[in-house]
């Protein structure tokens, strides 16, 4: 057993002090005790600031790290630079990464949304095949799972069902060849990957399914199927693209969330990703039926998607999660303030995403978020409290953001003025994997930051030779 102590730490929604932490040889809280007396601190490992829990990042496609800050020029001259266009330029990655170079975009991409404060995230995988369109689909998937290993992360790889170009087409282009899968070969990924990864800590297994527009229904029902009998997260883009709620309209006559609604149970293993484009009934429908959504204000923005309607979800009690998705930010408290200011800035008022009965913005933003991580990432993660996974945050108290101010308004702080305080150490199970704000070897993990960033810049300069 672990024993640490904190001056402060984020104990059921507000700031506790004098905190005694101990956990268990399983790496979960086994004692969480506030103001503790003075004579049971001996023998703490005292940690340096604030402490938070760590957050689940619930939506990531690894390889897109690789383009971030690549398509922001305008491409075709007098052409619109929307998703559509961005796509193109994301598959001419897709196309050409290898499983090596994944392996080390993904691990230094792991070891930046650690320093973020993510311990955990779900990697909705659909690059299955080789660069030349086959070859066995568990090479990628094990080299993700490799490049969490090496430095630390909690994942939650999604195998991803990607059948089709569009509603009503008989199967892929010939760009997104190496997505391909049937029900079949995807139950199979699934359970090669259970069976490679069954001695390996905090590596766990869900499904996701691309999109409406990529399965067709009977597809669609088999996956349900195989995740509800395993009892594994589901995760599906919903609803991003106006465009696509008009062809899901047009083929079926209901628009995304309705038509899904119809064909399958939604229940708290369902991760609804964007939801961008909703009605308040359909948003009503979905917190009724326990599922969740998975935000990415980042992506979103980025991709000019539109702004998911946070005010009519909280009014209907709907629970969700934080993406990163496309990796255009690594730190949960970026996107928090951006999905904060996207409100404040379409509905011209202040405090928008703050509750009666929430401590500040901040506070009910993080736990909203920390509120559908857990089931996001099929764990019990999410809260410093007894039988939780010992995943935590250790807040730099000398950044400037901080400085001077009351202990209080320490999460307002992280989160509305930036640059923000960093993640000084994290910890995954109980085990510290970021010292002094990096991924280190020296906090006992398999990588130093030198070794990360040279092999990323090595997978980044093949990718994009010069
Ligand atoms: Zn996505």
């Amino acid at each position: 057993m672990k024993t640490f102590f904190a001056e402060q730490a984020w104990i059921n929604g507000a700031w506790a002090r004098d905190v005694l932490l101990q956990v268990d040889a399983a790496g979960r809280w086994c004692g969480v005790q506030a103001d503790a007396p003075v004579a049971q601190r001996a023998g703490a490992t005292l940690l340096s600031g604030p402490v938070l829990p760590g957050l689940v990042n619930a939506h990531s496609h690894a390889f897109q790290r690789a383009i971030a800050g690549l398509t922001e020029r305008q491409g075709v001259a007098g052409g619109v630079d929307d998703f559509w266009s961005w796509r193109e330029r994301m598959y001419s990655a897709a196309l050409r990464i290898t499983p090596e170079q994944l392996e080390a975009i993904a691990a230094l991409l792991y070891a930046e949304l650690l320093a973020g404060g993510y311990t955990q995230v779900c990697e909705f995988h659909y690059l299955h095949h080789g660069v030349a369109g086959a070859a066995d689909p568990l090479q990628m998937s094990l080299a993700l799972v490799r490049a969490a290993q090496r430095v630390g992360m909690g994942l939650t790889l999604l195998p991803t069902l990607y059948m089709r170009s569009g509603f009503g087409a008989s199967g892929l282009r010939e760009d997104q060849r190496r997505f391909a899968c049937t029900p079949e070969r995807l139950m199979r990924l699934v359970e090669g990957v259970q069976r490679q990864t069954q001695a390996l800590d905090q590596i766990h297994i869900g499904v996701a399914i691309h999109s409406l527009r990529a399965v067709a229904p009977a597809a669609l029902h088999e996956i349900a199927a195989f995740a509800q009998s395993g009892g594994l997260p589901v995760h599906i883009h919903i609803a991003e693209q106006t465009q696509e709620v008009q062809d899901c309209i047009a083929h079926t006559g209901q628009r995304p969330i309705e038509w899904l609604l119809q064909q399958v149970a939604l229940d708290a293993r369902w991760n609804l990703v964007h939801a961008t484009h909703t009605t308040p009934d359909e948003l009503q429908a979905v917190s009724t039926s326990g599922a969740a959504i998975v935000i990415c204000p980042s992506t979103e923005a980025n991709l000019g998607d539109g702004v998911f309607d946070y005010t009519g979800y909280a009014r209907a009690g709907g629970r969700w999660s934080i993406g990163s998705d496309s990796h255009v930010t690594r730190a949960w408290s970026e996107e928090l303030r951006l999905l904060e200011y996207s409100l404040r800035l379409t509905q011209r008022r202040r405090n928008v995403a703050a509750h009666d009965g929430s401590a500040s913005t901040a506070a009910a933003l993080f736990e909203g978020a920390l509120a559908g991580g857990g089931s996001a990432s099929g764990l019990a993660l999410g809260a410093i409290a007894a039988g939780q996974r010992a995943d935590f945050l250790v807040l730099d108290a000398t950044a400037p953001a901080l400085l001077g101010l009351p202990a209080e308004q320490t999460l307002d702080a992280l989160v509305f003025s930036s640059p923000s305080a960093p993640c000084q150490e994290v910890f995954v199970a109980g085990r510290q994997v970021v010292r002094q704000g990096l991924v280190s070897a020296a906090a006992g993990t398999g990588a130093s930051w030198p070794e990360l960033a040279r092999a990323y810049t090595q997978a980044m300069q093949a990718l994009w030779p010069r």
